[in-house]
């Protein structure tokens, strides 16, 4: 197993809560309500794989960032995405992509699979 990766899913994605999001040269700016999409029945949901970084000023895909490594890459994988206008409607194209739902699986069989083997690394430590 790739340690890099296993270090990654252990931390899990970190959220930043905060209010102040840096504004871009058209004074826009990536906000908390973005962590949250909504289902066409209007129930919300959470974005799990959504991460501000801090470091670029832009978004990054978690699941696809770290299990898209060596393939074709996007905005959400490589240099970040920040074009916070067309955000609402490339985030949900994004989320329906092929590519990302089988990174988020990935993603979560692989978190499982390493909680499962929790208590073997405890004992290791
Ligand atoms: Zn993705």
């Amino acid at each position: 197993m790739n340690l890099f990766r296993e270090i990654l899913v252990q931390q899990g994605p970190i959220k930043l809560k905060e209010e102040n999001f840096p504004k871009d040269g058209h004074g826009q700016k990536f906000s908390v309500m973005y962590y949250k999409g909504h289902f066409p029945n209007g129930e919300t949901y959470e974005r799990k794989w959504l991460i501000y970084s801090k470091h670029s000023s832009s978004i990054f895909c978690f699941p696809c960032k770290i299990f898209s490594i060596g393939k074709k890459s996007t905005k959400l994988t490589e240099n970040g995405y920040s074009d916070w206008n067309h955000i609402t409607s490339d985030l949900k194209d994004h989320e329906k992509s092929v590519n990302h739902k089988e990174y988020f699986i990935k993603w979560m069989d692989f978190a499982a699979r390493m909680k499962k083997n929790e208590t073997v690394n405890e004992c290791n430590l």
